[in-house]
């Protein structure tokens, strides 16, 4: 199925990321988010990558031009769903939330549209089983920020059709990115890693095997990490990471039981860069 139009659920962090990736890779695309101050936000933080692009010397400035010409943004779903041929979903990451919202892109977008969602943890199987067709739907899993970061995850749910897995991997081709195709599974493959590797560190911080920078030392000069466990835990967030590893440890069992020095740090609010001390102060 040939895609054209792409219509970006939600302007946020990763809504406007996508967005820009969509318009970089060609596509006629709508951004819709519920909020008229988002819509506005999302839009001027896509201008300002799309500029900087400009300045860098990545993109011609006459490119610049048509690039964001590409671009719609409203607060109108029926508007920005009447003529989608691929729906990508990044909305908040609440199940009742993103439900309703498929109930709505069943009811206005065409039947034939395929959807995508760049949900981080709920089930894609359990959001396509709302719909009377569930094979149009798969996971298009982001990185933040959309517009540095290479990787899609393409996950298939349980009745994700062929068709619609390819279409979102060569609309994700197209926007720049690799893709890697993952059966659905709690974590997929980075998110799921990722947790396993940083609750070591908390492991080994708490039986006093290193200091916390001298871990992300090792990690970084000795395994080519480009951020130390520490590091990163303190951009995602310490109290992101607890329910990451909450969720973990429920759904694949013990290996994931969260650390209980980083219940503890969280319960101090020592809950990183955001609130100026996490792991280490800022
Ligand atoms: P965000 O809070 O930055 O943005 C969400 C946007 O959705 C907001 O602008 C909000 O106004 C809008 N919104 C609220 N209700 C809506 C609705 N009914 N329809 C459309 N838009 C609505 O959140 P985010 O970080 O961009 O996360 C979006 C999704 O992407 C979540 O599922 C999240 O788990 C996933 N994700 C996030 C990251 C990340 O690093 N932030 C990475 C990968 C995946």
């Amino acid at each position: 199925m040939e895609i054209t139009k792409v219509t970006v659920l939600g302007a946020g962090t990763m809504g406007h990321g996508i967005a820009h990736a969509a318009i970089a890779g060609g596509y006629l695309t709508r951004m819709y988010d519920v909020s008229e101050a988002a819509v506005g936000t999302g839009r001027g933080a896509i201008e300002q990558i799309v500029r900087r692009g400009v300045d860098l010397g990545k993109v011609p400035a006459a490119d610049a031009e048509a690039t964001l010409a590409r671009l719609s943004a409203t607060t109108s779903l029926g508007e920005a769903l009447q003529d989608a041929d691929l729906v990508i979903e990044a909305a908040p990451e609440r199940l009742d939330l993103k439900l309703a919202l498929f109930a709505q892109i069943e009811a206005l977008a065409p039947a034939s549209a395929i959807i995508g969602s760049n949900t981080s943890a709920l089930s894609i199987t359990e959001l396509a089983g709302s719909l009377r067709d569930p094979s149009r739907v798969a996971g298009m899993h982001f990185f933040n920020p959309v517009h540095k970061m290479k990787l899609v995850e393409i996950i298939r749910a349980l009745e994700s059709a062929p068709a619609a897995l390819e279409a979102i991997d060569e609309v994700a081709r197209r926007m720049g990115k690799e893709t890697v195709l993952v059966r659905e599974s709690p974590g997929f493959i980075t998110t799921r890693v990722n947790a396993g590797i940083g609750n070591e560190a908390f492991y080994m911080l708490m039986e006093g095997v290193a200091s916390a920078r001298d871990i992300d030392k090792a990690l970084k000069l000795g395994l080519n990490h480009p951020m130390g466990p520490f590091e990163l835990v303190d951009l995602v967030g310490l109290d992101t990471r607890l329910s990451i590893l909450e969720y973990l440890h429920r759904s694949l069992g013990e290996k994931y039981r969260p650390c209980p020095l980083l219940a503890q740090y969280v319960k101090a609010g020592r809950l990183g860069r955001k609130v100026g001390r996490g792991v280490y102060e800022y």
